[in-house]
């Protein structure tokens, strides 16, 4: 291996890596080293690379010795004693705040955070990178870096990455929502020690896309393009094209049924489809997949009206041929949403306050259910944010940065509070300590 460390042009490792066509004819006895490039098969370099010595998907047996860190950071006392009040409420002074019944770290997200402590522990003198952030909170972001962890510089414009520093021998951390194919090859042919925190129901979505492939199917995945975990899908799926919502899973089915400006396609989806797609001939079969952290309800809108456009086009009775889909909504997102839709239906709620990262996909969702339902709601990523006293810096889930003052009116206030996937208990407790602040002074007026 080379001395000093990957000899990666940024270009390599891109975000919108593609790789073209289909992998039909393509299997490769690969090695976790990667060696047999020119027949590339994701999947079997996984497999490999599950059974390499220097790969680690499940932790290394300090759990005690984290969850001193875990509770000292994250957990808050406010936040359980809502928890355990059987109207899931807390009252101080005139505010009384309602939480939602699923909200917060999920499974996934605690698991990413405890292998990746648990990877400090284990290997205390080696350099540790991270491929990005483990989660969307910047907060935990912060921990580890305090662990000295260096996460993999990105430039901003192209949104490649840097892999230069990273030396064979060192630890490279996966995040929760994954990483791409080439990016565990490149580590793997570097001789690093990696250390996988990708959540299974990530991983239970590349697994989806690779059936689809084997099966000659392109891989519609319902997600943004330019997010970490639709990167890595992207990159098991072979043949893909990315839409981010129905407005454009009607543009693709009415290509589907009637044809259309082929060139046209092709831009409107540039940053979202695999290289050498074409729409003349890679919509025929589609299985239709998703970001684990998108709208459960739109995926499965866009689900079925795929559905029904290749039946109109093929037949009920070819419709199996030429469609798959298999469940790959995450519990926890669904949990998190269907918790959502209840609370944003309790009326006596005067507001909203959804704590989250800005760049966290599922904590936007959950802004977007307040915000269908109408209720006055404020997502903010920390207490910060309330700048002054009945003055708040909030993002609307189409992610425009608002400013409102007066949000806090005088008088009894009932608060609903949720927080996404990636977000401690801490921070919602700050924020909430922030409003009791706030409001006594106004109320003092
Ligand atoms: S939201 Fe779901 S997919 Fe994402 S980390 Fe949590 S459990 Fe995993």
């Amino acid at each position: 291996m080379m001395g000093m460390g990957l000899a990666v042009s940024a270009s390599t490792v891109a975000p919108a890596v593609r790789r073209s066509g289909r992998r039909s004819g393509c299997r490769a006895s690969a090695s976790a080293s990667g060696t047999k490039t020119e027949a590339f098969s994701p999947r079997d370099f996984r497999r490999a690379l599950n059974k390499s010595e220097t790969y680690n998907r499940r932790g290394f047996g300090h759990e005690d010795a984290v969850k001193g860190i875990m509770e000292k950071d994250f957990t808050s006392s406010l936040i359980q004693e809502m928890r355990d009040d059987p109207s899931k409420s807390v009252t101080r002074g005139n505010v009384t705040v309602r939480l939602a019944d699923s909200y917060g770290f999920c499974w996934g997200v605690e698991r990413a955070i405890q292998i990746a402590f648990e990877a400090r522990i284990q290997y205390p003198e080696d350099t540790i990178h991270i491929t990005n952030e483990i989660i969307h909170n910047p907060g935990v972001n912060q921990n580890l870096s305090d662990m000295g962890v260096k996460f993999i510089p990105v430039d901003k414009e192209t949104g490649a990455k840097d892999f230069g520093a990273v030396k064979p021998g060192d630890v490279v951390i996966l995040p929760a929502f994954g990483a791409s194919v080439q990016e565990m090859k490149l580590l793997s042919e570097n001789g690093n020690k990696i250390v996988d925190t990708t959540c299974p129901w990530v991983s239970k979505v590349w697994n989806a896309v690779d059936k689809y492939d084997r099966n000659g199917h392109t891989s519609v995945l319902h997600g943004k393009y330019a997010h970490e975990e639709s990167i890595a899908t992207a990159s098991f799926a072979g043949t893909y094209l990315i839409i981010k919502d129905m407005a454009e899973a009607e543009y693709v089915a009415e290509y589907i049924l009637h044809g259309g400006d082929r060139d046209a396609f092709l831009r409107k989806f540039s940053n979202a489809v695999s290289e050498g797609f074409d729409p003349d001939v890679h919509l025929d079969k589609i299985g239709v997949s998703n970001q684990t952290t998108m709208l459960k309800g739109e995926t499965e809108a866009i689900a079925k009206f795929l559905e029904g456009t290749m039946m109109k086009k093929f037949g009920v009775e070819h419709v199996a041929e030429h469609y798959m889909m298999q469940d790959t909504i995450c519990d926890a997102t669904q949990e998190r949403q269907d918790a959502m839709y209840s609370l944003v239906d309790d009326s006596s709620l005067d507001l909203m306050l959804v704590v989250g990262g800005y760049n966290s996909s599922n904590t936007s969702h959950l802004q977007e259910i307040a915000e269908g339902k109408g209720l006055p709601s404020f997502w903010v990523d920390n207490e910060k944010r309330l700048v002054d006293v009945n003055v708040i810096e909030h993002l609307t889930f189409d992610h425009q940065l608002l400013t409102t003052e007066g949000w806090l009116k005088p008088g009894p206030l009932k608060v609903g509070i949720t927080s996404g996937a990636s977000t401690p208990d801490k921070s919602m407790d700050r924020v909430l300590e922030e409003i009791f602040r706030q409001k006594a002074i106004i109320d003092a007026q």
